[in-house]
């Protein structure tokens, strides 16, 4: 195997899973995560000299990195890619930015990394949260030059530094991995390890880039500079393509264009199954410049705002008023439809640098979502007041995240009441009693969905964590990953008894994990009586062409039928069956 992948240009095909669609073609960029933790560097008023100097250093290192960079893309693609760098360069000589950085190394006494981490931070958030696309691709070539100065800052060999366009091949990527690359240059992830619904891959779908996990160590024998062909459809993995199969999957690129093209056209139509009952489609989002998406896919609201982004781009904690400015921004564009903010959910596979959740044996069963919130009340009220405040600019319902007990409910209630008492012995204005609902997610919580609903408003089914938690089975582990199913009947069991549950309370329930968007599983979910899915808005053109395509009685029958299944594999092709009667073009759904 090791003397084949090295042997250049002899095709080799291997299989792995699909985890985001797609089909990517190109040359293969290794990557392996440095660790960094900018929060230690904060530094003596005696050294403020010695980081000013660092500063100043850096950026001619990467004035020249940029400067090679270009030279070597130039005489390979001409100048196509040309002002992405001339966009870097320039930013990296606004003496406007400079001062400002410079600055904020004398005054705040952190250290040069942390101050151009923060700053970069909030300019690449101001691009990106502008509604042209030139200005966003901006701000990714912003993020990009941020992580070349810290890495030139702390001398580490730049790993994340793209510069043409390329597939990253790596062992594994966290979600503040997966961010850190210039999504101007990435065309796909191959990674030997990591769930399909990890919050790296969920990422990745978000960001529309093909992803495969191999499965087995993989990416250390493929060569930097590879060919590579990744099919995000079928998992299929291919180095050193030939022109034939290269022309082959370009074929599929296009057609992929046209079928998406064609699903764009049908967007307009009601979201109501054939027989007429309605059905509401709603977005998951991580970065509020996925805005454009929930409305160009006509999403009725945003169901999952997934707040720790923020958290985990920054590598630090957003201010109150930073936060503040996301939310209402997301609430005033989407008013009157709702914006569900979700409370920060950190903890599992999302950390935050300088606590210590890493440090645990079992972090998906250890101090996450509202567990952490509730020890760290004033990281919590600050989001919370964030959240008020921009309430009054729109219809903002608060979520609160892997409840798994009542008390949980009633202190996070508790806080949200000091929020509004601190707000307003300081004269801010906000909007109080927002609608508050719960994720479930954990088997306590599903179990107890008639107690809990009397105290909540809204449930919010997240089936990535309900089925890792009810078959026990990790969703970032790619050994177990082959028993990862939600249409494991177990799991099946939680979702149709927490519908259930909320319909009979008159609660409405939504189920927002990637299940609500896994085409076989539509009709069932109808068929359970849910009548609310959240998604990636890029998935909601193909689920709304599912669900105009099924009758509501076809899916009750088929939640009838499944009853007496009781195989996660029986389940799925009875779903399958139905699916391929009544929708077309089946290979491109995800
Ligand atoms: C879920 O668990 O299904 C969910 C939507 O939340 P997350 O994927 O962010 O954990
Ligand atoms: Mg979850």
């Amino acid at each position: 195997m090791k003397t084949d992948l090295k042997t250049p240009l002899k095709e080799i095909v291997l299989h792995g899973r699909p985890t985001s669609p797609g089909v990517a073609i190109g040359s293969a960029f290794q990557f392996h995560a440095p660790k960094i933790n900018l929060n230690e560097l904060k530094v003596k008023s005696s050294n403020i000299a010695e980081e000013l100097d660092f500063f100043a250093n850096a950026i001619l290192k990467v004035a020249q990195q940029l400067e090679s960079s270009q030279k070597a893309s130039e005489q390979q693609y001409g100048n196509q890619f040309s002002e992405i760098f001339e966009s870097q360069k320039a930013f990296l000589k606004d003496p406007v930015l400079i001062k400002e950085i410079e600055e904020e190394i004398r005054n705040s006494g952190y250290g040069a990394a942390f101050v151009v981490s923060k700053i970069l931070a909030d300019k690449g958030d101001y691009f990106i949260n502008l509604e042209s696309a030139y200005f966003r691709d901006r701000a990714y070539d912003i993020l990009d030059l941020k992580q070349q100065l810290i890495h030139a800052l702390l001398g580490i060999d730049t790993d994340y530094r793209l510069d043409k366009p390329s597939i990253v091949v790596a062992e594994m990527l966290s979600p503040s991995d997966t961010v850190q690359f210039n999504r101007n240059f990435i065309l796909g992830f191959l990674t030997d390890k990591g769930g399909e619904n990890s919050h790296a891959a969920i990422l990745a779908r978000g960001l529309r880039i093909p992803a495969v996990v191999y499965g087995h160590s993989l990416s250390r024998l493929i060569m930097p500079g590879s060919q590579l062909i990744l099919d995000g459809f079928n998992g299929g993995i291919i180095i050193n393509p030939t022109p034939k199969t290269i022309a082959h999957y370009e074929e599929i690129q296009k057609e992929h264009q046209r079928f998406e093209h064609q699903l764009l056209k049908e967007l307009e139509l009601p979201s109501q199954t054939k027989d007429g009952t309605p059905v509401h489609l709603l977005a998951n989002i991580e970065f509020a410049h996925e805005i454009n998406d929930v409305k160009q896919n006509h999403a009725e609201g945003v169901g999952l705002f997934r707040t720790e982004s923020m958290f985990i781009e920054k590598r630090s904690l957003p201010s109150e008023e930073e936060q503040f400015t996301v939310y209402r921004q997301i609430a005033e564009q989407l008013a009157p439809s709702p914006a569900t903010i979700r409370t920060i959910d950190l903890g599992g596979d999302k950390f935050l640098e300088n606590y210590s959740q890493d440090d645990e044996l079992n972090p998906f069963l250890g101090w996450r979502a509202i567990r952490f919130c509730l020890d760290e009340p004033e990281i919590f009220k600050t989001q919370l007041r964030a959240i008020l405040r921009a309430a009054l600019y729109g219809n903002i319902h608060i979520l609160i995240p892997m409840v798994s007990s009542v008390n949980e409910i009633i202190r996070t209630k508790e806080l949200i009441a000091e929020a509004g008492d601190e707000l307003l012995r300081k004269g801010v204005e906000f909007k109080a009693d927002l609608p508050l609902g719960i994720m479930i997610e954990t088997p306590a919580a599903a179990i107890m969905a008639e107690e809990l609903a009397t105290y909540v408003d809204f449930f919010s089914i997240g089936t990535n964590d309900l089925t890792q938690y009810v078959l026990a089975i990790d969703r970032t582990n790619d050994k177990v990953s082959a028993a990862y199913t939600t249409f494991n009947p177990a799991v099946l069991k939680f979702i149709a008894h927490t519908i259930k549950a909320g319909t009979e309370h008159k609660k409405p329930v939504t189920l927002c994990g990637e299940f609500a968007a896994n085409p076989l599983a539509i009709p069932l979910l109808l068929g359970m009586e849910l009548r609310n899915f959240s998604m990636n808005p890029h998935y909601i053109a193909e689920t709304k062409k599912i669900v105009r395509s099924v009758d509501l009685q076809a899916c009750k029958q088929l939640y009838a039928d499944i009853q007496t299944l009781h195989t996660a594999d029986a389940i799925e092709e009875k779903c399958r069956a139905l699916i391929k009667a009544n929708v077309q073009n089946l290979e491109f759904l995800s």
